[in-house]
């Protein structure tokens, strides 16, 4: 009788607690050895909870892209540990790690990563391609006129505007519907009304099809579209915000500045 109430309670329990999309737990990277070593992320733990939209902010070299490739599966920590859902990355060989990261990740990196010699529709589509998919027309071209890429589909990354591959890569990214999208600066080389049409594709991709976001940013403004910002500081998780405006999170800032000289001088506001 003990055993049945403690496994329902137990069932409850999983029914009532929050489903992660990803966790990292102690997570450490080191770079390099000896003297040259660098802890880019010091016992770094985090939930990130499904469906949700997390923004990650710090002063530059504080971690945030370490944080990304490592919860992705791009890099693997140092010490600790990765789960994407209930898959623990560390029991994953290089090729069960690419298939994942394909089936269920999405990213979109600091510097696009876009392949030169195939236009912004095929890099668009690389990632159904690659699988094996066809991709969605409708999908697609929804995907690329609200990202206001459309009339560019048929050029190359070289001829295109550093915003326009940024909108290319975002669109890369969220072709496949991916379970957890991670964002590294998406909105950095964009004038206030792109950003703000790839925020809003963004929040879309959450509210609509209960996608996971962990978008990295500089930008108060861009936080703000997210439930949660993470603020990192050596590797560390220093704060957690939830409910972000872009007021709240400038506060966050001023109140980690005063603790940390040079916070807010790294995190490039406004610029
Ligand atoms: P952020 O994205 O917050 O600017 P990064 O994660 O890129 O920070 O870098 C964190 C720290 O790790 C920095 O000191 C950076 O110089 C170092 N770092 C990042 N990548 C490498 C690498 N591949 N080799 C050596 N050091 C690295
Ligand atoms: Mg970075």
């Amino acid at each position: 009788m003990t055993i049945t109430a403690t496994a329902d309670r137990s069932a409850d329990a999983q029914k009532t607690a929050p489903e992660q999309a990803a966790r990292m737990i102690g997570g450490v990277k080191v770079y390099g050895t000896g003297e040259a070593a660098v802890r880019a992320l010091d016992e770094f733990s985090a939930d990130f909870t499904a469906g949700k939209f997390t923004a990650i902010m710090g002063p530059s070299g504080s971690g945030k892209s370490t944080l990304l490739h490592c919860l992705a599966g791009l890099d693997r920590l140092t010490e600790g540990r990765v789960l994407i859902r209930e898959v623990d990355l560390s029991t994953l060989n290089d090729r069960q790690m690419t298939l994942l990261r394909r089936e269920r990740i999405g990213f979109v990196f600091q510097s696009f990563n876009l392949v030169p010699t195939l236009t912004a529709a095929e890099n668009v589509v690389l990632p159904l391609t690659l699988g094996g998919h066809k991709p969605d027309r409708g999908w697609v071209d929804a995907l690329a006129s609200s990202l206001g890429i459309a009339d560019r589909l048929g050029h190359r990354p070289s001829e295109l505007s550093g915003g326009q591959q940024q909108r290319v890569a975002t669109a890369r990214a969220l072709v496949t519907r991916p379970d957890l999208l991670f964002a590294d600066e998406p909105t950095g080389n964009l004038d206030s009304k792109s950003a703000t049409e790839l925020l809003s594709q963004i929040r879309q991709a959450v509210d609509e099809y209960h996608q996971s976001v962990v978008m990295v940013t500089h930008d108060p403004r861009a936080a703000a579209f997210a439930d949660r910002v993470l603020f990192l500081a050596d590797g560390k998780l220093v704060e957690d915000l939830a409910d972000p405006t872009a007021d709240s999170v400038l506060d966050t800032i001023r109140e980690l500045e005063t603790k940390d000289a040079g916070f807010l001088a790294h995190m490039h506001i406004g610029s």
